[in-house]
């Protein structure tokens, strides 16, 4: 059963102010960090709730669902459409079509596609590069130490721009270990912006069990889902 829109409302504005709270825990003001509501599995009604309620942007991590739900998406309701999950390179052209920015960014081979087909179609694709910040084996994303040398050759890609970096926590109740990948997911983008200058300011990260934890780790962007749609589905079930 589809739970009701006004508690989508609610979950939205209880969100929210837990990144209020968390971001004042740390010095940092509410309006930096970005909320984008991940509505895999969920319908357009929801998702036009979450929007209404006033979520930054809509994230989907298949090409094919994401498609689906495009068809029906009403003109009206303008809002970015982020690619958050793993992009295989042979729907790279419809997701260029589909998606407003792409986060998962995984290899270079993929970069390289994006690059190209933009090109094709007249763009420039603003993208974040996935780190696999907790080397977790089951996740795709660059290994920590190639995070540099690989957004330097991103940042070559002539119809790329590179906003900055999205990781997945750790799946651990393990604080400590949470925010050990967060930190080093900032360590990372700082590193980059020393090095080649880039002043890349975005880092996507913290999703419904870990945000808090994100944000003061210096998120500037979390992705939920199931803290806005659905209290009751477990992590990870997709
Ligand atoms: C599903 C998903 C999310 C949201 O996860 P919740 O635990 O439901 O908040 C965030 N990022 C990615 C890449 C996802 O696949």
């Amino acid at each position: 059963m589809v739970g009701s829109n006004a508690d989508i409302k609610e979950r939205v504005n209880a969100v929210r102010e837990r990144i209020a709270l968390a971001a004042q825990r740390v010095g940092r003001k509410p309006h930096e960090v970005r909320l984008v509501a991940v509505s895999k599995g969920r319908g357009v009604e929801e998702m036009i709730e979450a929007v209404r309620a006033g979520v930054d942007a809509i994230g989907e991590n298949r090409v094919q669902e994401a498609a689906q739900k495009r068809a029906l998406w009403p003109a009206s309701m303008a809002v970015p459409w982020h690619m958050v999950g793993h992009l295989q390179r042979n729907k790279a052209s419809k997701a260029l079509d589909l998606f407003d920015i792409i986060q998962s960014v995984d290899s270079i081979p993929l970069a390289d596609a994006l690059s190209h087909l933009a090109a094709q179609k007249g763009k420039t694709l603003p993208i974040f590069l996935e780190v696999n910040a907790s080397r977790e084996g089951s996740k795709y994303g660059f290994p920590p130490e190639e995070a540099v040398n690989a957004a330097e050759a991103v940042a070559e890609l002539s119809n790329l721009r590179l906003l900055g970096l999205m990781t997945i926590g750790p799946l651990t109740d393990d604080r400590a270990q949470v925010r050990g990948a967060f930190g080093l997911l900032r360590e990372l983008r700082d590193k980059i912006n020393e090095t080649l200058k880039l002043g890349l300011s975005e880092l996507s990260m913290g999703m419904s069990d870990d945000f808090e934890t994100a944000v003061e780790e210096g998120s500037t962007m979390v992705r939920i889902g199931r803290a806005i749609f659905d209290l009751k589905k477990r992590p990870f079930e997709r």
